[in-house]
């Protein structure tokens, strides 16, 4: 299977040079030519399988490129028990009568991103591989929060890679902070840029676009790629865990083979809920998919009104993770629901970094209006959710997993749909103790207190263990220490590599 720009569909490559690059030269995100398509009985088939074996199953239809024994490696090695603290990778949790909860967070950091970053760094160090490069490639991160220390901690030490990662100075929560500032690895660098993720993002691209860079790195062997979301190699990973979560209703018999499901994502970058779409594309028997934001309410507006309009302010919101105005893989839905219309999603590209909006046709709008169900919740509403769903069920959210939560009332409530539904969980509630204790306790119970001596409350008042990945993160040597402008990003690449 070959893949596409999205801005010059005659650009083609295979996943292993799609994976190493991350990018396409003209600034496109590369999608699969044809979205393979499962039946039924394949999907039946997946149900008695480990979550590796699923994994397997459906990375290999899309990395042709590899072999079944290369892409088993690499699952292998990223879902471990070394890694993750269950044997399930992703457990359902049954909070009630047809509503589950999809945990993602039971890696070393504690939030999604390890589903895709665990595996990402073993898919790209075959890619370089196969692809015959010989120079060390150089990962670049800007991140909200979480992507940040999932990748160091996938990166960490994979030879031939070095990982740099560019946080948001306002905007990631003292734990985020603390995970990646004491990061440990010999290839491995952390600075903070001074405004939100948008501009940490905005300048990670501008560095990753730019020609004449890329000719200064190639001349002292590296090459740049990114372990963001706008790489295949992280996207691909996430279609499995929903394919899992069905094939574990099957098994557990939730459900009957076929029943459509709904699945609601809390999204930023609209990188999870877009793997959700290219699993209902391939077949997966899914109903709504319901795109959760919190008051960075872009997408919500986008599904409701077809415009996309990132002119507003910026919030910063109790669920950092999604406190984003450019959701870049939204790109490649835009894509694959105009039928690969390269030339409309350039001009919309270009609308977006010109003027920031874009608005998509009548036709398009239905389309997105069929697929989708857009809803958003504020801080207030978030805080709300987790309270009332650990007094009523004593099952502990937090606040990304409270907004999908939230959303998914709304949408009972506008609706009446009493679909099967899976809500997906992408953080845990240690990762955010701090809003997770102030909701369930108020907000005094929280107020002046170190955010390590909450982890320790938040133990004790919901009976929980601290996960591994946070617990002794207090005693940790911070390392890095480093705040740049904006502007500054380009030099502090340079100096980091040692370039003249
Ligand atoms: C990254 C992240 C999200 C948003 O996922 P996208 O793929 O960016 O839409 C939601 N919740 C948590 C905890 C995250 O880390």
């Amino acid at each position: 299977m070959q893949y596409q720009s999205t801005r010059d569909k005659s650009v083609r490559v295979a996943s292993a040079y799609a994976i190493k690059t991350g990018l396409a030269a003209d600034g496109g995100l590369y999608v699969p030519e044809q979205i393979p398509k499962l039946s039924l009985s394949e999907i039946a088939a997946l149900a008695p399988m480990s979550y590796n074996d699923r994994a397997v199953n459906i990375l290999s239809r899309f990395l042709t490129d590899f072999s079944e024994e290369e892409v088993t490696t690499c699952v292998n090695r990223a879902y471990s028990k070394e890694k993750f603290e269950t044997v399930e990778i992703a457990p359902l949790f049954k909070l009630a009568q047809g509503v589950y909860f999809l945990e993602l967070w039971h890696g070393p950091t504690c939030a999604f991103k390890d589903m895709a970053l665990q595996i990402l760094p073993h898919l790209l160090k075959r890619s370089i591989e196969k692809t015959g490069e010989t120079k060390e490639v150089v990962i670049l991160v800007a991140t909200s929060g979480d992507t940040g220390k999932a990748a160091l901690e996938g990166f960490r030490d994979v030879e031939g890679t070095r990982i740099i990662v560019f946080y948001p100075a306002d905007g990631v929560s003292d734990v985020q902070k603390r995970q990646m500032v004491t990061q440990e690895g010999n290839n491995v660098d952390v600075a903070a840029v001074s405004g939100n993720f948008d501009d940490a993002q905005s300048g990670v691209k501008q560095i990753f676009t730019d020609n004449e860079y890329a000719d200064v790195l190639a001349r002292n062997n590296f090459l740049l790629s990114s372990a963001n979301s706008i790489n295949w190699g992280r996207l691909v990973p996430q279609i499995v865990y929903y394919f899992s979560s069905y094939a574990s209703m099957l098994k557990n018999e939730e459900i009957t083979l076929g029943e459509k499901v709904n699945f609601v994502v809390p999204t930023g970058n609209f990188g999870d809920i877009l793997a959700a779409y290219y699993a209902k594309e391939m077949g997966l028997p899914v109903a709504k998919l319901i795109c959760a934001s919190n008051e960075n309410n872009v997408l919500t507006d986008f599904i409701n009104t077809g415009v996309y309009d990132r002119n507003r302010s910026f919030k910063t919101t109790t669920s950092p993770s999604m406190d984003i105005l450019i959701s870049s893989n939204l790109e490649r839905f835009l894509f694959h629901v105009t039928g690969g219309d390269d030339a409309r999603v350039s001009a919309w590209m270009k609308d977006l970094k010109d003027a920031g909006r874009y608005e998509v046709p009548e036709l398009t709008k239905n389309k997105i209006k069929e697929i989708f169900w857009g809803g958003f919740c504020d801080d207030a509403e978030t805080f709300a959710q987790i309270d009332s769903v650990n007094r009523e069920f004593g099952y502990v959210m937090d606040t990304h997993t409270a907004v999908a939560k939230g959303v998914y009332d709304k949408y009972v409530k506008e609706t009446g749909d009493e679909t099967k539904t899976v809500i997906v969980s992408t953080a845990s509630p240690f990762k955010f103790s701090d809003s997770v204790l102030s909701a369930i306790q108020g907000e005094d119970a929280t107020e002046g207190k170190d955010p390590f001596d909450l982890l320790d409350e938040l133990a004790q008042t919901t009976g929980l263990l601290i996960p591994q990945g946070l617990s002794g993160l207090r005693e940790k040597p911070v390392i890095f220490t480093a705040v740049c402008e904006k502007t500054e990003m380009y030099d502090v690449v340079s100096h980091m590599l040692n370039l003249a």
